[in-house]
């Protein structure tokens, strides 16, 4: 303490600076300490605190600069950026007086006090679990940047023609607008995204979506069903609190039968991340063409696929955007329905990633068995729709 008293003579120190230097003082929180210590040495009381800058004496018009338009939330956590000036002051403390363990840095100190009165003074909630908004406060100039936490939303998603699923910029501007994309800004005019994104952003004043969902389908592919659990992320939104039932009515109408959105729910970052990391197995119905002709008796062949892994090289087709590399995956079940001389509909349940364009073909003995192989004929799919996509939240009940 005499160090405190030789230090606070020739730079003015608050209570609140000097009760975060003694933590093993009895007292109900900082300044009540440094009220303590100060009286106990007969100092006098600190006009504006070198340590703090006078933060702890102005928190409440400090907190009233802070302007949360134009964002709407309601739980924030706050973080403090301290200028170079208060961060060699705050040095200089700790070297002085700061050794004993459990002193508080002046960085926490004020997130916490400052936290209070921003709650105080704009009836915002601090929660540093869920918090809608991150609010940072720069010491130097005093002032404050607001960054809203994304928005996430649940639903399954049908897609009845053919269409890539994410958002694909053009690739002449990047998504600016340019003669090549129409102003568009887009390769693909028609995506699963764009048509929930262009509902949602400006519902939400969102600046920028994104699609997180449990695997894809092929463009050409439909995906049938109950559909396909994804979670769309909404970037910077300035509106938290919208009508989903109203939003997806309007999806749906945007969505011209093409894309069906079965639900729309408040979702989360880590129900985002299992959708993409989860290992959903899928039901899907191919039809697929053979050349030279196929028999009822040769497809009874196909029933030695049920339970086997198959051996995947990346497929040629992905092979340029894709590392080679071997992928085993299962084949659940399988059945078959003979449809004329040339063809048959086949219907396989898979672990997730199985290529089953692949597995039909044999993509030239890159994928063992196949249906190929097995049949001893060349063999394509001809259409490929997802029937099933199994796990994820249901959107009815
Ligand atoms: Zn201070
Ligand atoms: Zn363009």
């Amino acid at each position: 303490m005499k160090e405190l008293k030789e230090l606070a003579e020739e730079y003015p120190i608050c209570d609140e600076c000097i009760g975060r230097m003694f933590p093993y003082v009895e007292g109900k929180n900082n300044r009540e300490r440094g009220r303590l210590v100060r009286e106990l040495l007969g100092l006098p009381e600190a006009k504006e605190c070198y340590f703090c800058r006078g933060i702890f004496q102005r928190l409440d018009e400090i907190a009233k600069k802070l302007d949360p338009h134009p964002y709407e939330f309601r739980t924030f956590v706050l973080g403090t950026v301290l200028d170079e000036e208060l961060r060699k002051r705050e040095e200089m403390l700790l070297e002085k007086i700061g050794v004993v363990e459990g002193v508080e840095s002046l960085k926490k100190n004020i997130n916490r006090e400052l936290g209070k009165k921003i709650k105080e003074v704009h009836g915002k909630e601090y929660d540093p679990k869920r918090p809608d908004a991150e609010i940072i406060f720069y010491t130097e100039g005093e002032r404050f940047s607001v960054h809203p936490r994304p928005l996430y939303f649940y639903g399954r998603y049908r897609k009845l023609a053919p269409m890539p699923q994410s958002k694909w910029p053009c690739r002449y501007c990047g998504g600016r607008g340019c003669e090549k994309c129409d102003y568009t800004g887009r390769q693909w005019k028609e995506t699963v995204e764009y048509y929930v994104a262009d509902v949602l952003l400006p519902l939400t004043l969102g600046k920028d979506s994104k699609l997180h969902a449990a695997g894809r389908e092929d463009i050409d592919a439909r995906m049938l069903g109950d559909g396909r659990p994804f979670v769309i992320e909404i970037r910077e939104p300035r509106r938290r609190n919208i009508d989903l039932e109203k939003a997806l009515r309007e999806i749906n109408a945007h969505g011209e039968g093409k894309v069906e959105v079965l639900c729309l729910k408040p979702s989360s970052k880590e129900e985002a991340r299992e959708l993409k990391s989860g290992n959903f197995p899928k039901v899907y119905r191919a039809v697929v063409r053979c050349r030279g002709g196929i028999e009822e008796a040769e497809l009874e062949k196909l029933k030695e696929l049920e339970g086997k892994v198959i051996e995947q090289r990346t497929p040629e087709r992905v092979k340029h955007r894709r590392a080679d590399k071997l992928r085993k995956r299962r084949v659940i079940s399988i059945s078959w329905k003979r449809r004329d001389r040339h063809s048959f509909e086949l219907v396989v349940e898979a672990e997730h990633g199985l290529y089953i364009k692949e597995l039909v073909s044999g993509d030239e003995g890159r994928t063992k068995p196949s249906v190929s192989e097995i049949l001893g004929k060349e063999c394509f799919v001809e259409r490929l729709d997802i029937l099933q996509v199994k796990g994820g939240r249901p959107c009815t009940g």
